[in-house]
């Protein structure tokens, strides 16, 4: 599968993540009530990690 016509398929679901309250990334899951990204929800600590540093990035579309 390609990220074309068949990939816009996907569009059309329930949305699964969204905006973190903690770590402002669109990785809070909805159903499972945990965000991937800093595992908020969690833990009380921030999940952090030194081989998966991506930048946090606000201001996204929620
Ligand atoms: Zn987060």
């Amino acid at each position: 599968m390609g990220s074309g016509t068949p990939a816009f398929g996907k569009h059309s679901g329930k949305m699964v993540h969204i905006r973190c309250r903690r770590c402002g990334r669109r990785a809070y899951h909805v159903r499972k009530k945990r965000c991937a990204a800093c595992g908020y929800g969690e833990t009380a600590t921030i999940r952090k990690y030194s081989w998966a540093t991506k930048t946090i990035q606000r201001q996204r579309i929620a």
